[in-house]
């Protein structure tokens, strides 16, 4: 999977969390490259004040991942997505810790990945930290579930 980085000062916690998913600790198929510009790529990363959000929401949101389809229409990730957009929140980003901050990303890149959401187990990275996760770091749940998306 190639992947544009446009994190701005998030790229070193994109960089961790991207190498996390590659080698959790256990095997999977997952390899990214990272390009030069967004042309072509399956997943860019953006970063967006909390004014991209609408004013419900701006100050709960940490980060969200959007679909795509091949001509960049955002669509339903039900549907057969080609690529995603992840859009860090800078508002609420910046008061995260380091970890937290790769953690909340390793989460998206899950999404990207074909990964829902796992809130009733806190020791998988795709719980939502509004329902407590306990983990910042890909768990052998999620690496299990993305084996089985792509073998
Ligand atoms: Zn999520």
């Amino acid at each position: 999977m190639s992947y544009d980085n446009n994190g701005g000062w998030y790229e070193y916690q994109i960089i961790n969390a991207v190498n996390n998913w590659e080698n959790p600790g256990w095997n999977n198929p997952i390899n990214f490259v990272c390009a030069s510009s967004n042309s072509g790529t399956m997943m860019d990363i953006y970063s967006k004040p909390s004014s991209f959000w609408p004013l419900n929401v701006r100050n709960g949101v940490l980060a969200e991942t959007r679909f795509y389809d091949s001509s960049s229409v955002q669509i339903n990730p039900a549907n057969d997505y080609r690529f995603t957009r992840i859009f860090i929140n800078d508002g609420t980003m910046h008061n995260q810790t380091a970890v937290q901050m790769k953690g909340t990303i390793a989460h998206e890149i899950g999404h990207t990945l074909g990964l829902d959401e796992n809130n009733s187990n806190v020791y998988s990275i795709m719980c939502q930290t509004g329902n407590g996760r306990q983990v910042q770091t890909v768990q052998q749940i999620d690496n299990s579930t993305v084996v089985h998306i792509y073998s």
